[in-house]
Protein backbone atom coordinates (compact mmCIF):
# COMPACT_ATOMS: atom_id res chain seq x y z
CA UNK A 1 0.00 0.00 0.00
CA UNK A 2 1.10 3.31 -1.03
CA UNK A 3 -0.43 6.41 1.16
CA UNK A 4 -0.46 9.85 -0.65
CA UNK A 5 -1.55 12.75 1.44
CA UNK A 6 -3.33 15.79 -0.28
CA UNK A 7 -3.63 18.80 1.17
CA UNK A 8 -6.15 21.42 -0.35
CA UNK A 9 -5.22 24.72 0.65
CA UNK A 10 -8.38 26.47 0.73
CA UNK A 11 -10.59 24.27 2.54
CA UNK A 12 -14.07 25.56 1.40
CA UNK A 13 -12.83 24.13 -2.50
CA UNK A 14 -12.45 20.27 -1.59
CA UNK A 15 -15.27 19.34 -3.12
CA UNK A 16 -16.01 19.14 -6.93
CA UNK A 17 -19.41 20.15 -6.56
CA UNK A 18 -17.29 23.85 -6.94
CA UNK A 19 -15.97 22.89 -10.31
CA UNK A 20 -19.37 22.58 -12.41
CA UNK A 21 -17.27 21.35 -15.50
CA UNK A 22 -15.93 18.06 -14.33
CA UNK A 23 -18.11 15.44 -15.64
CA UNK A 24 -17.64 17.29 -18.84
CA UNK A 25 -13.91 17.93 -18.73
CA UNK A 26 -13.00 14.07 -17.60
CA UNK A 27 -15.65 13.24 -20.42
CA UNK A 28 -12.82 15.00 -22.72
CA UNK A 29 -9.67 13.92 -21.06
CA UNK A 30 -10.56 10.30 -19.44
CA UNK A 31 -14.26 9.05 -20.07
CA UNK A 32 -13.21 5.71 -18.92
CA UNK A 33 -12.92 6.93 -15.10
CA UNK A 34 -16.45 7.76 -15.24
CA UNK A 35 -17.19 4.04 -15.54
CA UNK A 36 -14.83 3.25 -12.64
CA UNK A 37 -15.99 1.28 -9.41
CA UNK A 38 -16.42 2.70 -6.54
CA UNK A 39 -17.50 1.66 -3.12
CA UNK A 40 -19.01 5.18 -1.80
CA UNK A 41 -21.19 5.54 1.12
CA UNK A 42 -24.49 5.86 -1.20
CA UNK A 43 -24.07 3.12 -3.31
CA UNK A 44 -24.19 5.86 -6.58
CA UNK A 45 -22.33 5.39 -10.16
CA UNK A 46 -18.80 6.83 -10.25
CA UNK A 47 -19.93 9.00 -12.71
CA UNK A 48 -22.74 10.61 -10.08
CA UNK A 49 -20.41 10.36 -6.96
CA UNK A 50 -18.40 12.88 -9.18
CA UNK A 51 -19.82 15.43 -9.44
CA UNK A 52 -20.21 15.73 -5.29
CA UNK A 53 -17.32 14.45 -3.82
CA UNK A 54 -13.86 15.43 -2.45
CA UNK A 55 -11.39 16.63 -4.32
CA UNK A 56 -8.92 13.76 -3.42
CA UNK A 57 -11.32 10.56 -3.77
CA UNK A 58 -11.57 12.28 -7.36
CA UNK A 59 -7.67 12.31 -7.66
CA UNK A 60 -8.08 8.73 -6.71
CA UNK A 61 -10.28 7.33 -9.11
CA UNK A 62 -8.13 9.61 -11.67
CA UNK A 63 -4.51 7.65 -10.43
CA UNK A 64 -6.08 4.09 -10.57
CA UNK A 65 -7.40 4.66 -13.67
CA UNK A 66 -4.03 5.88 -15.34
CA UNK A 67 -2.11 3.39 -13.51
CA UNK A 68 -4.46 0.25 -14.95
CA UNK A 69 -4.07 2.27 -18.04
CA UNK A 70 0.02 2.29 -18.08
CA UNK A 71 -0.36 -1.43 -17.09
CA UNK A 72 -2.81 -2.20 -20.07
CA UNK A 73 -0.52 -0.42 -22.65
CA UNK A 74 2.67 -3.35 -21.17
CA UNK A 75 0.23 -5.61 -22.35
CA UNK A 76 -0.46 -6.12 -18.90
CA UNK A 77 -3.74 -6.55 -16.63
CA UNK A 78 -3.65 -5.06 -13.12
CA UNK A 79 -6.62 -4.33 -10.80
CA UNK A 80 -5.83 -1.71 -8.31
CA UNK A 81 -7.91 -0.11 -5.48
CA UNK A 82 -7.85 2.75 -3.46
CA UNK A 83 -8.95 4.49 -0.66
CA UNK A 84 -9.58 8.48 0.43
CA UNK A 85 -9.79 9.14 4.10
CA UNK A 86 -9.13 11.93 6.44
CA UNK A 87 -9.59 13.35 10.03
CA UNK A 88 -9.57 16.69 10.69
CA UNK A 89 -9.42 16.46 14.32
CA UNK A 90 -6.27 14.89 13.92
CA UNK A 91 -4.87 16.63 10.85
CA UNK A 92 -5.40 20.31 9.80
CA UNK A 93 -8.71 20.27 7.28
CA UNK A 94 -8.37 20.02 4.05
CA UNK A 95 -6.26 16.89 4.23
CA UNK A 96 -6.63 13.39 3.00
CA UNK A 97 -4.93 10.35 2.65
CA UNK A 98 -5.53 8.47 -0.29
CA UNK A 99 -4.17 5.07 -0.78
CA UNK A 100 -3.34 2.55 -3.16
CA UNK A 101 -3.41 -0.97 -3.35
CA UNK A 102 0.49 -0.57 -5.47
CA UNK A 103 3.92 -2.55 -3.90
CA UNK A 104 7.06 -1.87 -4.46
CA UNK A 105 7.24 -3.60 -7.97
CA UNK A 106 4.56 -0.92 -9.05
CA UNK A 107 6.50 2.12 -8.16
CA UNK A 108 7.52 2.87 -11.92
CA UNK A 109 4.06 3.04 -12.65
CA UNK A 110 3.05 4.75 -9.88
CA UNK A 111 5.45 7.42 -10.57
CA UNK A 112 4.52 7.58 -13.93
CA UNK A 113 0.63 7.58 -13.52
CA UNK A 114 0.66 10.41 -10.63
CA UNK A 115 2.60 12.83 -13.59
CA UNK A 116 -0.42 11.90 -15.52
CA UNK A 117 -3.10 12.17 -12.89
CA UNK A 118 -1.89 15.87 -12.15
CA UNK A 119 -2.54 17.02 -15.57
CA UNK A 120 -6.09 15.76 -15.81
CA UNK A 121 -6.93 16.85 -12.16
CA UNK A 122 -5.18 20.36 -12.94
CA UNK A 123 -7.92 20.52 -16.38
CA UNK A 124 -10.56 19.92 -13.86
CA UNK A 125 -9.96 22.36 -10.87
CA UNK A 126 -8.61 25.32 -13.17
CA UNK A 127 -12.07 25.64 -14.88
ZN1 LIG B 1 -14.64 5.95 -5.21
Amino acid sequence: MYQLTIKCVNSCEVCTSHYPNTVKILRELMPHVLDTDCGNYKDLPFAQEVKKTELAHLFEHILIQKMTDLKDAMGEKAIYSGLTSWDWEINPQGTFDVWISATEKDKDILDQALLEAVNVFNAVIVH
